[in-house]
């Protein structure tokens, strides 16, 4: 017998399990030695020696390669050796590069796994998906991908979509009822839910029937290929423009070559020069460098609690105009605690610090006694009655496993002396229709000792008191009048005014007879019970985080579910809603067209009684007006504008499967500070980006300069091929990487955001590369010339002066590639990698100058000490001359 064929005891004695216990650890180890974990296997991984190889496929690299061989053949063998070691460490520090930034990839991957909600030794807990073995129970609600395959044994509302296996994208209604059909497919199976599909409505439990490579998803291969990498678009911008620097560096190479054919030079010696030069000067290796700086960027992005999901994310961070954010949680703490209460005209005040259950009530600033408030008592017992969540307690301390508003509801009650299961004795609950954010109500479905039904609902007041036709008034129910409802909508606002996040109960009851199989029967003809208030204090972190993003030219929005005057008051103690911004609710939303909602959207920094739906739009109006839009959003209904928007930015706490798939960023801390700390470290990474390309670049185009002029002056080559692929490996590897490290600028939360077309050499990078690049060639030239000219006979020792020229020019260049500015704009020496790069750049000159065995190998000479002065003072010219500028319009 199937699985589907059996009922939930045939399933429990099958699979040696309690669905009301679950299973024990010792158990779970047992299965999970037997079976492993739930895991599909993924593809074939690339070997590590495959991806050294694939470090010296580059065209250049080989025929370097080959040219080298053919100078050993012809009895240079030092020559030749020692090109290939330095080709080879080449390739070794490429290959770490990539091995560093794989699997910094692959820990991302898996910080962003899923979680389950197990049941095992009588408590829920959450694991990741991984542990679950067979025999689990498992519960899900809606935006959960389900970990495994499952036996359903409780559904409320459930509804999954299974188009992963079945190619269906409606969802399809889950029940515990039993199929006795033997042959059913599995798009049939209504008591069956599979891993990898996703629950876009209610909730449910089931029991795992089946894991990892046995499930029905495990079964279909091709499902499992590899995600493809994916590319930034710098990265793609760079792969083009890397194509013409290609092309350039390879003209040039071949003019330099055939000017020293024309001038006399040998061919084969010239034949090597080029190659070599064009192995140093063709940033081949520039879009691996970046993916590195940005693997390193995601990495410390994790540190201030932010997961990149996407590559591409860490760009555009740095271009986001307006953060749209939710307010519950994200901006405000999460924390609730019921403070006021209102019923029937009545208002009552409670005390209480946090979660702990202990408390006193008060009307009119006097304590009261609750067997004298019935209204009171129905409020506190219907709101702790209608819930889905917990109140735990772990080394005495209180916390609530579930939402917090419906938290909050629970301790409020249990400071009047409820108890949930003592409630749950008097009133069975049949039938559950759970909360979502587009009804903003609950219900649930009770029977009483006396057979009688009830209907309990809760939601946001304003909706709720639309569907009640009665109110409870001095304890008689009476007609829901207009001058009624006017008196709740003042206490309502009462309430909201002083920022609090309001919930209101309501009831009917309903023949015995009856089932309501539909919230829609359920939530109408209500008798409307009474108002909590509960308190949801900002998080502290968040008014100077606006204030940030504002001076970064990043506006902030709030979008909420929650009521428009505790919306805007709270919005106003963060600094978002200003006299000159506005609010909009989420009625006057629908009613707009997209194109009237452009024309006023800039304008607006609150929307409040939003549902999900509304961000799509609000995200396509912001993006018609040029907007780049950061989005954050928790729940299934939230994951298309997370989508659309162009930093999706999910929940990493309260955010289901389906809001964090759909999303480029989580929040490790569901804080809105995070992604302000998020975009700065965006911005930071693109900036040190283009610190190494104009670094990388400018040394480039220097290497071919001297090269280029000396021939072209018929001068003899002024660096070997050698020392050209040392200064490429030395000078231009460590510094580059430093400069991937580098801080911030002081000003880079300052700046506007970047506009997203701008091209690499955007903000006169271009102009600086050839600048620099131009008189690093010149001032090696010189210093060539000056010293080959006094001792022609000695080129070796002149070509060393050069050597050494390039080195310190570059080395000293670094430093001004830290700042856009000048390179007086910011402490020279702030960043400690860089220092130590180039500390140790120039000790390996020194010991290629300077220690003898090296010395035939690199073909070098012991440089005197006069000379040194020559050559510093050389060196520093690029970097100075033109950082002059700087200091004079400083001084104005
Ligand atoms: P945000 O989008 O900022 O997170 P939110 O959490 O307030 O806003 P929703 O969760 O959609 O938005 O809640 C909207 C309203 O629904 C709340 O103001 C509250 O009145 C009501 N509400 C919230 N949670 C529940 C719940 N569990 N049961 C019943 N009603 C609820």
């Amino acid at each position: 017998m199937k699985f589907h064929e059996m009922n939930e005891t045939e399933v429990e004695q099958v699979l040696h399990t309690d669905s009301k216990a679950g299973l024990t650890t010792d158990e779970v180890n047992k299965r999970r030695k037997q079976y492993g974990y739930n895991e599909l296997e993924e593809g074939e991984k690339q070997s590590a020696l495959l991806l050294f190889f694939s470090q010296f496929k580059d065209f250049m690299v080989l025929v370097l390669l080959a040219a080298t061989l053919i100078s050993g053949l012809l009895g240079e063998y030092i020559d030749a050796i020692a090109i290939i070691a330095i080709v080879i460490i080449n390739g070794l520090l490429g290959f770490f590069q990539e091995r560093k930034a794989e699997k910094s990839l692959a820990a991302l991957k898996e910080l962003s796994s899923p979680q389950v909600h197990v049941l095992r030794d009588r408590e829920w807990i959450k694991i990741p998906s991984k542990e679950v073995v067979v025999g689990d129970i498992i519960k899900f609600t809606s935006g959960d991908r389900i970990g495994a395959d499952v036996r359903i044994i409780e559904s409320n509302s459930l509804e999954v979509e299974e188009s992963a296996l079945t190619g269906e994208s409606l969802p399809v209604s889950k029940t515990t009822d039993l199929l006795r059909s033997a042959n059913t497919g599995i798009g049939d199976m209504e008591n069956m839910a599979f891993m990898g599909t996703l629950v876009t409505r209610g909730s449910g439990v089931g029991v795992v029937v089946a894991i990892g490579m046995k499930t029905a998803m495990g079964q279909i291969a091709d499902l499992l290929q590899k995600a493809e990498t994916m590319t930034t678009p710098l990265q793609r911008r760079l792969e083009q423009l890397g194509k013409i620097l290609i092309t350039v560096a390879l003209l040039l190479t071949v003019l330099v070559v055939a000017v020293g054919v024309l001038q006399g030079h040998d061919l084969y010696t010239m034949f090597l020069a080029g190659v070599s030069l064009a192995v140093a000067a063709i940033p081949e290796g520039l879009p691996a460098i970046v993916t590195v700086a940005l693997s390193l960027g995601v990495q410390r992005m994790i540190k201030q609690r932010a997961i990149v999901r996407k590559l591409p994310a860490v760009e555009t961070l740095g271009c986001a105009s307006v953060i749209c954010s939710d307010k519950t949680g994200t901006m405000t703490q999460n924390k609730m605690t019921v403070t006021h209460l209102w019923s029937g005209g009545k208002e009552w005040r409670v005390d209480g610090v946090g979660y702990e259950p202990r408390g006193s009530f008060f009307r009119n600033e006097h304590q009261v006694e609750l067997k004298n408030e019935k209204p009171l008592q129905q409020l506190l017992m219907f709101g702790m009655l209608c819930n889905h969540s917990e109140i735990k307690q772990k080394d005495n301390e209180y916390f609530i496993d579930g939402d917090p508003t419906e938290g909050a509801l629970l301790v409020a009650a249990m400071k009047a002396g409820y108890n949930r299961s003592t409630l749950l004795n008097q009133y069975q609950i049949i039938k559950e229709f759970p909360f979502d954010s587009i009804r903003k109500m609950m219900s649930i479905v009770v029977k009483d000792k006396h057979g009688k039904q009830f209907v309990v609902t809760k939601g946001a007041p304003d909706v709720l008191a639309e569907v009640c036709g009665s109110i409870l008034w001095d304890e008689k129910r009476q007609y829901m009048s207009r001058e009624i409802t006017s008196k709740i909508q003042s206490a309502i606002e009462g309430l909201a005014s002083q920022a609090l996040r309001t919930i209101a109960i309501g009831f009917k009851e309903i023949p015995a007879n009856i089932v309501i199989l539909h919230e829609k029967e359920a939530e109408k003809d209500l008798t409307f019970i009474g108002l909590q208030g509960m308190i949801d204090p900002p998080r502290p972190e968040v008014k100077d985080a606006v204030k940030e993003c504002k001076e970064a030219g990043i506006k902030t929005i709030m979008i909420t579910g929650d009521h428009v005057i505790t919306a805007k008051a709270i919005a106003k103690q963060l600094g978002i809603l200003t006299n000159t911004s506005k609010v909009l609710d989420g009625k006057a939303l629908s009613e707009m067209t997209i194109d009237e909602l452009e024309n006023v959207v800039d304008d607006v920094s609150v929307f409040a009684r939003v549902s999900p739906e509304h961000k799509l739009k609000i995200v396509k109006a912001l993006q018609n007006n040029g907007h780049i839009v950061a989005m954050t959003g928790d729940g299934v209904n939230d994951a298309p504008a997370i989508k659309a928007a162009d930093i999706g930015v999910a929940m990493g706490i309260t955010g289901t499967d389906v809001a964090k798939e759909a999303s480029a960023l989580v929040l490790l801390d569901d804080n809105f500070a995070t992604i302000k700390a998020a975009i700065k470290e965006g911005r930071n990474i693109y900036e040190n980006i283009r610190k190494f390309i104009r670094y990388l670049l400018a040394s480039n185009v220097g290497e071919i300069l001297v090269m280029l002029f000396a021939m072209l002056l018929g001068y003899p080559l002024p660096l070997i091929p050698i020392q050209i692929l040392w200064v490429n490996l030395v000078t231009d590897g460590l510094p580059a990487m430093a400069l991937g490290l580098d801080q911030p600028e002081d000003d880079v939360m300052k700046r506007k955001p970047r506009n997203p077309r701008e091209g690499v050499f955007a903000r006169g990078l271009g102009w600086k590369v050839v600048s620099r690049g131009f008189l690093i060639g010149i001032v090696t030239l010189i210093a060539f010339i000056i010293v080959y000219k006094a001792n022609p006979d000695k080129l070796e020792y002149a070509q060393t002066i050069a050597f050494s020229t390039l080195v310190l020019a570059q080395l000293i260049h670094v430093f001004d590639c830290r700042s856009e500015k000048s390179v007086f704009a910011r402490n020279p020496f702030g960043n400690k990698y860089l220092v130590w790069a180039v500390i140790s750049s120039l000790l390996l000159l020194f010991i290629v100058i300077y220690y003898p065995p090296l010395q035939p190998i690199f073909h070098t000479v012991p440089v005197e000490l006069k000379d040194w002065f020559m050559i510093s003072g050389l060196a520093a010219v690029p970097t100075f001359l033109l950082a002059g500028s700087f200091l004079a319009r400083k001084r104005k």
